[in-house]
């Protein structure tokens, strides 16, 4: 700050945001074309156009964030500070002129400079850094809380490379590298001047503090984390909250001693080794790989976060022992965990509080949000690594340890077994850190993601957690933002709601329910059902247009998109693709007798899952050979677009018939595919999974295609022993399917090429695709008898969306406001 008064009228006042006309936002735009991008209208690219597109919508945002922030600071109310390792944002162009209610005034504005708006639309490469639901989960979170007006930061990390391309080489999967800041990147604010240092490595000393002895942590090597804000908008609220990603840049840029003495390698290696933090999100979803430089990531986010935090959003002389009356920290599944011991090191090493002080703020300023079941998802570092690199925070996480285990033992006695299971630190394999024990033990509250997933936490989990802490567990169940997911997503539907029920329902999505009465008239029917099909064409250009598939016509759309995993059985599906299609080619089926179906897959792999790769092989095998096949022409299709993203889902799930949520029951936390598609109309089968379960409680028995084990079937067969080559043997459909893909049907004769995946499921099927296989089969055969009713189906789909409203993410957070967060309503 300067200290020059001011003296200049405009200076004073709070900047104005640029005139909301048609007049006014070409004047922007060009402005923005002429002196920001340097070029002229006449010459400018596509690229130049779209960047100053983004950047006259930023200029309309700009006055109210900054009114955002200078209010946050000045009010110093309890806020929210959300850490998730990934965002998955989607486009940001199309999701801020539909915030900042300047859709129209933009088409028309640039219409007028001989502009097609929706062609710059399309060269927006979405910031892709997250991995699925739980990244994406992150970003409907941030635009809820903007459009709700709740006082919260979101900090994450901006990687360089998000999540890769896909692409099929001979229909296997190949990974490019995503490349979403090459051609600029409009939405972001780097602020250098507000960087952190972030140490790691090196060693602890105690010294002797007037009396009192301390610990410091002297460490070997630091990195800069540098902030670049991104505006995160309410709904025509005027509303703009903060989303803050940290870069990570070395902390001597260059240095020139080094340079001088000729050693230029070694003076760039310092740079190149600290900006790699930052450079790559790691593609695993639900499989951990405990690699260092993924620790290294975690930490250098929350520790900056943290210090961001503490010493730029508080107010000067901020009285610690108040924190957990102004901050809540919510941490988005383990990956910023390691903030525990950072918080409490920073309190008591650098602040000065002793142990029991720091501690009893820390416990009330964390909640953690588990979102897995699978015992692999649960992260875990080694304690060798992790005192490597953190030194002083593994001496912290043992003092927390060795407290909790205390406090067991005045509980329950010495029941070493206890011990042992409730231990932050696990022996076996290798002594490591339990990062969700870690976050249950300190966090205030510990939720899980949807009923049955929260119940099986408590129960299943973390059950002596569970008897130790009675209280501090709870369930939010998951939700979209109904801005992207519905309004944008779906803007024929949109149209129609509102028609139909008034506008609002936006931000009020239980008003979906107005709509249930409609469902019984047969011209809103009419009326839905021609949305729907809209929305089928618009996906069959898109599709065309990006990839040249080619979606049946009249086709029931069938669609499963989602990362590929063995958990959420990809593999049934594509049995019963192969069950149809060997029903025509034996000629056992008469082919006019299928339901025509195009079948719809999405999925990217981890680039070291080998299983789940060889499943999307299988998935385009089967593809190539049924979509080439003449006896099954006109009745099935298998389509598998690469790339799956934000954009996609926004085409892909409004034109959707039919909605694939097929996991093995206990295994999907909560889903949240599931939510878009059924509030977009389609119908869902389904297992009694996740959010599945709340999903088919709100809508209805006769509006869902429920199959499957239960979760305590599925417990009580692995208890009785869980052999599938005997549903192999007792299911004809299932053998002649199975014999199929192992006869090499769809790898030109070669036997060995999907010998693994079938193997896979005759003797291990960890997620007993095989056992599911006759429910779903006989659950689809009820599908397409449903189907064949065309105007019962479009009446269970109506009800589908009016029933919905529930899952909307603001809902989410009033629930997490309620039952975790504490935070007052806010102006
Ligand atoms: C919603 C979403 C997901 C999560 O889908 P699930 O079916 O809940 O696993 C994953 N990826 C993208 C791009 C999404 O939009």
């Amino acid at each position: 700050m300067s200290d020059t008064p001011v003296s200049h009228p405009l200076a004073l006042g709070p900047v104005a945001p640029p005139a909301s006309t048609v007049d006014g936002f070409v004047q922007e735009f060009l402005n923005n074309l002429n002196f920001r991008q340097g070029v002229a209208l006449s010459t400018s690219s596509d690229n130049d156009r779209y960047l100053a597109l983004a950047e006259t919508v930023r200029d309309y945002l700009m006055a109210r964030w900054l009114e955002d922030q200078r209010r946050q600071h000045e009010r110093q109310a309890k806020g929210v500070c959300y850490l998730s390792a990934e965002y998955l944002l989607g486009r940001q162009l199309d999701n801020n002129l539909l915030a900042s209610g300047l859709n129209e005034i933009a088409t028309e504005a640039l219409a007028s400079c001989g502009i097609d708006i929706d062609e710059l639309r399309r060269l927006e490469v979405e910031p892709g850094l997250g991995n699925g639901g739980l990244g994406r989960l992150a970003a409907c979170f941030v635009d809820s809380l903007a459009t709700m007006s709740v006082p919260s930061i979101g900090y994450g990390i901006r990687y360089e490379f998000g999540i890769f391309r896909q692409t099929f080489v001979e229909g296997q999967q190949a990974e490019q590298p995503d490349q979403w800041l090459a051609m600029g990147s409009p939405w972001e604010f780097p602020h250098p001047e507000a960087a952190q240092t972030i140490s790691f490595g090196g060693h602890t000393e105690s010294y002797d503090d007037d009396g009192t002895q301390r610990t410091r942590w002297v460490p070997a090597w630091d990195v800069q984390a540098v902030p670049y804000n991104y505006m995160v908008p309410g709904y025509r609220n005027g509303r703009v909250n903060t989303l803050r990603l940290w870069s990570a840049e070395a902390t001597n840029a260059f240095d020139l001693r080094t340079f001088n003495s000729g050693e230029y390698s070694e003076a760039v290696r310092a740079q190149t080794f600290a900006s790699n933090i930052s450079k790559v999100l790691y593609p695993e979803d639900s499989t951990p790989q405990g690699k260092e430089l993924r620790l290294q990531q975690q930490y250098f986010f929350v520790a900056a976060s943290i210090r961001d935090f503490l010493d730029r959003q508080l107010a000067e002389g901020f009285d610690l022992k108040n924190l957990p009356e102004r901050v809540i920290f919510q941490l988005n599944d383990t990956h910023p965990v390691i903030a525990v011991p950072e918080l409490m090191r920073v309190l008591v090493d650098e602040r000065g509080l002793d142990w029991a002080e720091a501690w009893e703020i820390t416990r009330q300023c964390f909640a953690y949000t588990c979102h897995t079941l699978l015992p692999e998802a649960l992260e875990v570092w080694s304690v060798d690594l992790l005192g490597r690199l953190l030194p002083r925070h593994l001496e912290i996480i043992y003092r927390i340890n060795e407290e909790f285990l205390l406090s067991v033992r005045e509980q329950f006695g010495d029941d070493e077994m206890r011990i042992r299971n409730m231990s932050i630190i696990g022996e076996h394999p290798e002594r490591s850190v339990r990062m969700a024990y870690l976050a249950t033990v300190a966090g205030a509250k510990v939720n899980g993601v949807a009923e049955l997933h929260s119940q099986l936490l408590r129960d299943k989990v973390l059950p002596d957690f569970a008897e130790f802490f009675p209280g501090k567990f709870t369930n939010v169940t998951n939700g979209v933002t109904p801005r992207r997911f519905l309004r944008l997503a779906n803007p024929a539907l949109s149209s129609l709601i509102s028609d139909t029920i008034g506008s609002g329902w936006e931000t009020d999505l239980d008003r979906l329910k107005e709509l249930e009465p409609h469902a019984e008239n047969p011209a809103f029917r009419a009326a839905f059902a021609e949305v729907k099909a809209h929305n089928k064409d618009r996906l069959r250009d898109e599709l065309m247009l990006r990839d040249g598939l080619v979606v049946g016509e009249g086709h029931l759309l069938d669609v499963m998109v989602k990362r590929l995993h063995e958990y959420k059985r990809q593999m049934l599906q594509v049995l019963h693709i192969v069950t149809l299609y060997e029903g025509v080619q034996s000629g056992r089926v008469k082919a006019s007798d299928i339901t025509p179906r195009t079948f719809i897959f999405g999925a990217k792999a981890a680039p070291g899952y080998a299983m789940a790769k060889r499943i999307i092989h299988l998935i385009n095998a089967v593809g190539s050979v049924v979509n080439n096949d003449p006896r099954v022409e006109g009745r099935l299709k298998v389509l598998f677009p690469p790339n799956y993203n934000v954009t996609l889902a926004e085409r892909v799930i409004p034109a959707a018939d039919l909605s694939e949520q097929i996991s093995l029951a206990g295994k999907e936390a909560s889903g949240t595919g599931n939510m878009k598609f059924a509030l977009n109309g389609a119908l869902t089968i389904g297992t009694d999974d996740g959010a599945n379960v709340e999903i088919r409680e709100l809508v209805g028995d006769d509006n869902f295609f429920l199959f499957g084990m239960t979760e305590p079937e599925v417990a009580a067969l692995w208890a009785k022993g869980y052999r599938p080559s005997e549903f192999y043997q007792g299911n004809e459909d299932l053998r002649r399917a199975m014999d199929l893909i192992a006869s090499g049907a769809f790898s030109g004769g070669d036997r060995s090429t999907f010998e693994p995946i079938v193997s896979n499921l005759l003797y291990d099927d960890r997620f007993m695709v095989l056992a599911d296989y006759g429910s779903y089969l006989q659950a689809q055969r009820t599908v397409d008898a449903a189907y064949a009713d065309q105007d019962a189906w479009t009446r269970s789909a109506i009800l589908n969306v009016a029933r919905c409203g529930f899952f909307s993410s603001d809902r989410s957070m009033r629930d997490y406001i309620e039952r975790i967060w504490h935070t007052p309503p806010s102006l």
